[in-house]
């Protein structure tokens, strides 16, 4: 990609970066990065090897005006066929630390590139018990942050105390639980541009023996149930309110439907298998069939818990990770669709 076919400030923002001895590439494929294995490049990509170095490279991120997609282990992500065309950085490298509180035995400090099963094995070690739902989702820490991801009837914002978080123009803010905003797989980090640094999560005490039962439970529970080993993105559509999204699209008769490379687990309704040569275009052609066949049949429009990134527009102009302009959303495209039908023809 050149700099002329690209955003405006590529080109300088990865000499500059460069200049400050930080390591970034060039059209990196995104498929490398997530679960789906589905993904064109982003035009910078950039891993940061320790804090200081996410520290120096940020601010010169946001000055440079440059699209940021802040990325942990890319399992709740479609990517664009096209890619991203602004800078990724993935935060798996630099922001790995994860260790007990010094000042709080019951608190654990992780860094936003910890995977959470790493956090909860570190938390049962510790003899700490309220982690054990995070064993089996895939993700970091600073994913479960911004998604607020649960499981087995618990999710991130019951065990998050604070955040550490980058926000633009003010630099290292620290942002106590109250003020994110949780509520089913939202928060107020993805209405924000922040990048995630750190989470405190406040534990209890507890058996480690105990803890690692429930651990080792909800391991197997999830084998059963999901298709694990394959290449997915986890639940494609929320649960609308009072219902399983699931079981909707498996009552719908989705199970095994297929476009090109990508079709519905037999195992699982709600999850979307890539059989290998996928593109997200395939994906999203059949996340839109079954939407449909479930409005058809049910009159509940499911919406993606999947994040898109990648342009939101057919021709690629517009460009963004955060999800909140109006009329370009992943949400809203797939609701504006809808707008002013009563009932979408099959
Ligand atoms: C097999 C499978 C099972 C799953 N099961 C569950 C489940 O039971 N429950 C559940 O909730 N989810 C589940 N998921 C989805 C996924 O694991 C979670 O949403 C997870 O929290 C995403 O973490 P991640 O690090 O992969 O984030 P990514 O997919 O990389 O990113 C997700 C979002 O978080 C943002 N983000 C990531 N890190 C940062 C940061 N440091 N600062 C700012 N923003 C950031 C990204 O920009 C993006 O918007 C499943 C996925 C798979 C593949």
């Amino acid at each position: 990609m050149s700099d002329d076919q690209s955003v405006h400030g590529l080109g300088p923002l990865r000499d500059e970066l460069r200049r400050l001895g930080l390591d970034v590439k060039e059209g990196h494929l995104l498929a490398r990065h997530t679960s789906f294995k589905i993904g064109g490049p982003a035009a910078l990509f950039w891993e940061p090897p320790s804090l200081a170095a996410v520290l120096t490279g940020l601010p010169v991120i946001v000055q440079a005006g440059v699209p940021l997609f802040a990325l942990g282990l890319g399992s709740n992500l479609l990517v664009s066929d096209r890619g991203f065309d602004g800078i990724v950085m993935a935060t798996g490298r630099g922001l790995r630390q994860a260790a007990v509180s010094e000042t709080d035995g019951h608190a654990l400090q992780v860094g936003a590139g910890v995977p959470l099963a790493k956090a909860a094995n570190l938390a049962q070690q510790s003899g700490l018990a309220g982690l054990e739902f995070a064993i089996s989702i895939p993700g970091t820490v600073g994913g479960a942050a911004t998604m607020n991801a649960g499981a087995h009837g618990s999710s991130f914002s019951e065990v998050v105390e604070e955040l550490l978080v980058f926000v633009p123009g003010r630099g290292v803010v620290r942002m106590p639980v109250e003020s994110l905003q949780y509520r089913y797989r939202k928060s107020r980090v993805q209405e924000e541009p922040w990048v995630v640094l750190e989470a405190r999560l406040r534990l209890a005490p507890g058996s480690p023996d105990a803890i690692r039962s429930r651990m080792q439970e909800y391991m197997a529970r999830r084998k059963k149930t999901q298709p694990v080993g394959e290449k997915n993105a986890g639940s494609m559509f929320k649960n609308p309110n009072g219902h399983h999204a699931g079981h909707l699209l498996e009552a719908a008769g989705v199970k095994g439907w297929r476009e090109g490379g990508a079709h519905i687990s037999d195992l699982h309704a709600n999850f979307i298998i890539n059989d290998g040569d996928a593109t997200a275009a395939d994906v999203v052609a059949l996340m839109r069939r079954v939407r449909q066949v479930v409005f058809d049949q049910f009159h509940i429009r499911l919406v993606p818990e999947v994040r898109w990134v990648g342009p939101h527009d057919e021709d690629g102009t517009r460009n963004g990770n955060r999800n909140e302009e109006e009329g370009s959303t992943w949400d809203n495209l797939w609701l504006r669709e809808d707008a002013g039908s009563s009932a979408p023809s099959a």
